[in-house]
């Protein structure tokens, strides 16, 4: 998406090897225009798929999500994350490993909100390691809820993320910008033939 692309070379940073740093317009502060038209897009990119509901992860998930889900017409769910193991009958619940931040967190979702009918879209801001994405997975699976695809807005493709989630047998990822690489603080695209061809 070549808004989100400018976007993110005029005001994403570069913060060591590999983050990107974009909270004046994604995950702090929300350009909520930006936002509007990436939910568009999601939307576009997964309108044939019979949707029923998207399923994301707090905090920075929800926006897209939501955007997504306004887009589609369904009502969005997010997991909640907590840093104790809570144990219930009454949640669907993962553990989810942030590399970012070297912690383990279990994310739950009320199993009221999921059901064995649903066609899910799995929603997140990052595609990394690929481990939101598989707790995410984990948990409709538990549901027995179908899964239509991943929406991400910002997929690292030098990092492993995309290949974790097909190996786990999660396909239909769309990305809406992929980076290839950073190089000197600046970042770089993967190009419109290796998206067609890697997607
Ligand atoms: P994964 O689970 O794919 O390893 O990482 C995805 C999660 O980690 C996302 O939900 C996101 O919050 C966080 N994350 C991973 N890489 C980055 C990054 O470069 N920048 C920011 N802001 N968050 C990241």
């Amino acid at each position: 998406m070549k808004e989100l692309e400018k976007r993110i070379q005029a005001d994403g940073r570069v913060l060591g090897k590999d983050i990107l740093k974009v909270d004046s317009f994604l995950n702090h502060q929300i350009d909520s225009q930006l936002m509007q038209d990436m939910g568009k897009e999601f939307a576009r990119l997964f309108a044939s798929q019979g949707v029923t509901k998207i399923l994301t992860v707090e905090a920075s998930g929800i926006a897209p999500a939501v955007m997504a889900g306004l887009a589609l017409n369904v009502p969005v769910v997010f997991a909640r994350k907590s840093k104790s193991r809570i144990l219930t009958d009454d949640a669907f619940t993962a553990d989810v490993y942030s590399y970012t931040k070297q912690t383990t967190k279990q994310i739950r979702v009320d199993k009221r909100f999921l059901i064995g009918d649903d066609r899910v879209l799995l929603i997140d801001d990052f595609l990394a390691n690929g481990q939101a994405l598989l707790g995410l997975k984990t948990i409709a699976e538990q549901a027995n809820a179908g899964i239509v695809g991943a929406g991400i807005v910002i997929e690292k493709s030098f990092q492993p993320g995309r290949q974790n989630v097909l190996d786990a047998g999660l396909t239909n990822i769309h990305s809406l910008a992929r980076i290839a690489a950073f190089e000197d603080g600046q970042v770089i695209f993967m190009n419109e033939e290796d998206e067609k061809v890697d997607c």
